[in-house]
């Protein structure tokens, strides 16, 4: 595979810089972007980012970094496949790279000091994401965080990004959020000892519905790490003013509303060649 980068003419407007990355290889099976996939950075400053991603030896990249001043470099071509999803899964899909478009925003992290996500950030974030979803006709429910894609192993870009936001400027899904209350606490695999066992069948029941929104957890009944981890992805993404991974009646609504709001999400478009 080629690591010399590749000049090429930015996708979107909204790029203000091109620097390309080595680490691209063709979409497998020649199938059209479908995912737009959301990441923090977890590193220092943004121009320490996007060297790191145009680094042969990192074997990592994006299609594009937003800095915290809105600055916007374009690294891939969003036709070629980056490398920034890992081992992940969405809706039994498994090559995310190869259906995704990936934007890193800068930002240190939960390791570093996670903070909130600067203003003129998000606008380029959200104006980024407006363009990309309209030009590959990519659904709201596909627009996803890191952590739906991979809950055991990525927590980006975490609960502080605000796809309320970004969704009334007509990006990815949203609704609602019923609010976690203090006495609620949920069912979880850490239960004290005079909580009652959680019933398997409400278990199984949380988990089929996270499966049909197109999170890979077991519909076994248990509450399995899996399982705890993706309640939790869910709620950094639906209901984030409680991130516990525990499954509690707000989480549960929050759940059903969505999937009441968006009840056939879409599977990956079939193959097709690129354009
Ligand atoms: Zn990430």
């Amino acid at each position: 595979m080629t690591t010399k980068p590749t000049v090429f003419t930015p996708n979107s407007a909204i790029a203000t810089a091109v620097h390309p990355s080595p680490n691209i290889e063709p979409r497998r099976g020649g199938r059209p972007p479908n995912i737009l996939l959301l990441h923090y950075t977890g590193m220092r400053s943004g121009p320490l980012a996007v060297d790191y991603l145009a680094r042969p030896d990192a074997k990592v990249s994006c299609h594009y970094v937003v800095d915290t001043d809105g600055t916007v470099t374009q690294m891939v071509a969003e036709s070629m496949r980056a490398w920034h999803a890992g081992v992940s899964s969405w809706h039994g899909e498994t090559d995310i790279n190869s259906l995704s478009i990936g934007i890193e925003i800068q930002n240190p992290g939960h390791e570093m000091g996670y903070h909130d996500f600067p203003e003129a950030q998000m606008r380029a974030v959200i104006a980024l994401c407006q363009d990309i979803v309209t030009r590959n006709a990519i659904p709201p429910e596909r627009v996803l965080a890191h952590s739906d894609v991979t809950p055991m192993r990525k927590i980006d870009p975490g609960e502080k990004f605000n796809w309320q936001r970004l969704h009334r400027a007509h990006v990815g899904a949203w609704v609602k959020p019923s609010p976690p209350h203090d006495d609620d606490l949920g069912l979880g695999p850490n239960l004290e000892s005079e909580t009652p066992a959680p019933p398997q069948a409400c278990i199984a029941a949380a988990q089929r519905l996270l499966h049909r929104y197109g999170y890979d957890v077991p519909c076994s009944g248990i509450y399995c790490e899996v399982t705890l981890k993706t309640v939790a992805a869910f709620q950094r993404h639906f209901r984030p003013a409680r991130v516990d991974g525990c499954l509690d009646l707000s989480t549960l609504a929050t759940l059903e509303r969505l999937l009441a709001a968006y009840p056939t999400p879409v599977a990956a478009a079939a193959p097709t060649a690129i354009a």
